[in-house]
């Protein structure tokens, strides 16, 4: 550290994968974990136009501190105190039950920077697209929608920030219950 842009970027990819390896998504492909993290972090670049690699870093290692007992610390030693900040921007705390989590991240959602915002929209958007296409086989309908819903109340309180993500969202929030493509 410092690290050049795209070093930093490609180093938080592979300390990502490294840190996810054993970790699957929940949907019944069970793709590697570290699909999600790349997801998010080629949304940002692709669709929403982003080529900050402080804002790129952070969205690959997004959910390191929550998913894989990573400290922020490590995060601040290895790729700056801004990646380790947004991190930690977006990251739970899981000591707390399922649904105070889920009120406090409506709450909290208009609260955070923008970096961490666009990381937070990329994220909510690809987890709605892997719902509809890869719901986990043991979630019902009614479980599917519930976090579509929940997750347009979180989306709704950081609107403005990125008008790509914001069209890409309503577009995949309007798709709610639909199945596949
Ligand atoms: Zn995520």
């Amino acid at each position: 550290m410092p690290e050049v842009p795209l070093s930093l970027v490609l180093s938080a990819a592979s300390f990502a994968a490294e840190r996810h390896q054993k970790q699957r998504r929940k949907g019944v492909d069970a793709v590697p974990y570290i699909n999600h993290p790349l997801g998010v972090a080629s949304v940002l670049a692709r669709d929403a136009g982003v080529d900050d690699p402080v804002t790129l870093a952070a969205a690959l290692l997004h959910d390191t501190i929550e998913d894989t007992g990573t400290t922020a610390a490590e995060i601040a030693a290895l790729f700056g105190d801004e990646v380790a900040a947004i991190v930690l921007e977006v990251t739970d705390d899981k000591s707390l039950p399922s649904s105070v989590r889920k009120r406090k991240q409506i709450e909290h959602a208009s609260t955070i920077s923008t970096r961490a915002k666009l990381v937070k929209l990329a994220d909510k958007l690809c987890n709605v697209r892997d719902l509809r296409r890869s719901p986990p086989t043991d979630w019902p309908a009614e479980r599917v929608n519930g976090y579509f819903d929940w997750a347009k109340k979180v989306v709704d309180q950081m609107r403005g920030v990125s008008p790509a993500l914001d069209d890409l969202l309503d577009e995949e929030l309007g798709k709610r219950g639909e199945h596949g493509d």
